[in-house]
């Protein structure tokens, strides 16, 4: 989307022709920001300069991002996170933040090179203002994002069900937006 006061470029990477793998840039004259950076499923089946392909495109686009917001505990939306300079700040509910710090202790964390930061509410980072709302899915602490910069307004679902205990908070997400949003199975 463009326009003439508050450009907002959004460039959706990677989760639009297929599951899983989500990674979608949104970019102001003077900020960059990552929405997920997820490993697309099947990886380990691909062949070998097609994976080496997939962490390279992570690599540049985590490239001089002045933050990554990460929607839930799935690796389909974090698996690429490893890749992503030494100290890129990292936005997530503090359930999501909590579960990749313990995933080290089975695994790998692949945030602990990060700068994680629990996420409850509204944040500025530089030109977009961000503020988190709860969706329900089958991930402790899912979330969504709302982006905006002066009147323009981006909503990033995530992954999302209209089932389940959280269910109700779609209700809550604010109307006259542009959606980005990634179905999954029923809804
Ligand atoms: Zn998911």
């Amino acid at each position: 989307m463009k326009n003439n006061q508050n450009n907002i470029q959004f460039i959706i990477h990677r989760g639009s022709h297929q599951i899983g793998g989500n990674c979608v840039e949104l970019a102001t004259s003077n900020a960059k920001i990552l929405i997920d950076c997820g490993l697309p499923l099947y990886f380990e089946e691909q062949p070998e300069e097609t994976q080496e392909k997939i962490i390279e495109d992570a690599k540049g686009w985590t490239h001089n991002c002045d933050a990554i917001f990460l929607s839930h505990y799935h690796a389909d939306h974090y698996g690429l996170f490893n890749v992503a300079p030494e100290g890129t700040k990292v936005y997530a509910t503090k359930e999501t933040a909590e579960l990749m710090k313990i995933s080290g202790v089975f695994g790998e964390d692949l945030t602990k090179h990060l700068d994680v930061r629990p996420i409850d509410g509204t944040v500025m980072v530089k030109d977009f203002r961000v503020t988190k709302f709860d969706v329900d899915h089958s991930a402790f602490g899912a979330c969504a994002f709302l982006f905006e910069v002066g009147d323009k307004r981006i909503l990033y679902s995530g992954d999302i069900r209209l089932h389940g205990k959280k269910a109700c908070c779609i209700k809550t997400s604010p109307n006259k937006t542009w959606i980005i949003s990634f179905w999954k199975g029923r809804i």
